[in-house]
């Protein structure tokens, strides 16, 4: 067992604690202040100093990369490609800076809900299943060590994918009535709701669609509240599975909540995440993401690996782009975006998420 004398535990508690929070995903109004929140480290330290105390790897869990978007205007396939790998690259590199500070190191257990909501959101369990074999694939090829996934098919081995989700969500998780009076009281799950009916919007407005405008609105909004709903099952299984855990999120948090949340990459958009976009290669190195049709739009060459859709490169010349095109991307690489590597860069300030 790993022993750190009980100041050292305390201040490399801080350390862990400050390492995660250089990246943290802020959410505006939520009362963080600084370029790293002493509210938040103070909240997050003992969880870590307890885990730190007992010389044990110092466990994550992430709820996120469930599958990715039906909508082929957004992202090159069903499967995970350098959009993920980037992210999976920075989580582990976080792993890495953990472990300088505290050798027994950290463990981030990416919790995949795709199989959570995915026939809300129109995505086959098949799709799920590949999505989520992939993932592990890709972990084991870039060598992420401090890397592992989580699905609802672990919890439930061998059952029906309708069956898992009906046993996730008996007893678990919010009424329909108190959801929706939540987002009424503007509280902070107004920011994911909205995120959530947008997405639905988009991938529901597909030019096979004939209904009304109105209709489709409805149709999301009531897809949101269950998206939701279900993702709320899930996060209180997780809390029953893994207590001593330390919660991370891809959403934006509140000041010294139970989670933080985590930036996986830095984009214009703040909602558009790997399974939502492709990785977009802005020049020098340095990605960012973009959904599909925006990086066709500004001309932007699909690059493959292994046989599959992978990336694009955004043209070096902005001569050998149209005028239109030159606008479009100059909008899109207005903001500065931090190398692969480093997607974000801790050493820059943290960006405040929405
Ligand atoms: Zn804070």
């Amino acid at each position: 067992m790993y022993e750190l004398a009980t100041l050292d535990t305390e201040l490399a508690a801080i350390e862990v604690v400050r390492e995660v929070l250089v990246l943290q995903r802020r959410l505006r109004g939520g009362g963080c202040t600084g370029r790293v929140c002493l509210r938040c480290v103070r909240h997050h330290r003992d969880a870590v100093a307890k885990t730190m105390a007992r010389g044990l790897t110092i466990d994550f869990l992430l709820p996120a990369f469930p599958t990715k978007s039906p909508n082929p205007a957004k992202v090159l396939g069903p499967l995970p490609d350098l959009a993920e790998e980037l992210a999976l690259r920075f989580l582990e590199s976080l792993c890495e800076r953990v472990a300088e500070v505290y050798p027994p190191g950290a463990r981030i257990r990416i919790c995949s809900d795709g199989r959570v909501f995915n026939d809300l959101i129109g995505v086959s369990d098949d799709d799920v299943t590949r999505y989520a074999h992939e993932l592990n694939r890709m972990i084991d090829r870039i060598g992420a060590v401090h890397l592992d996934q989580y699905t609802l098919d672990d919890v439930y081995p061998g059952a029906d994918p309708t069956r898992m989700r009906g046993a996730l969500t008996t007893g678990r998780g919010p009424r329909p009535e108190d959801l929706r009076a939540e987002v009424r009281g503007g509280g902070d799950l107004v920011h994911m709701y909205r995120g959530i009916t947008r997405f639905m919007l988009e991938d529901l407005s597909t030019p096979e669609y004939t209904g009304s405008r109105a209709a489709l609105q409805r149709r999301s909004r009531e897809l949101a509240y269950g998206v939701i709903a279900r993702s709320r099952a899930w996060d209180e299984l997780l809390g029953e599975l893994f207590p001593d855990a330390v919660r991370l999120s891809i959403h934006p948090q509140p000041c010294g909540t139970r989670k933080i949340g985590l930036l996986l990459a830095d984009t214009p958009d703040v909602w558009l995440t790997p399974w939502h976009s492709a990785a977009v290669e802005t020049g020098e190195g340095r990605f960012t993401l973009m959904k599909r049709a925006a990086a066709e739009a500004v001309g932007a060459r699909l690059v493959t690996a292994r046989g599959r859709p992978s990336h694009f490169v955004l043209p070096r010349s902005p001569e050998a782009r149209s005028p239109e095109s030159r606008a479009t991307a100059a909008a899109a690489t207005a903001v500065p975006v931090p190398a692969p590597a480093s997607i974000p860069d801790p050493r820059q300030e943290p960006r405040h998420a929405c």
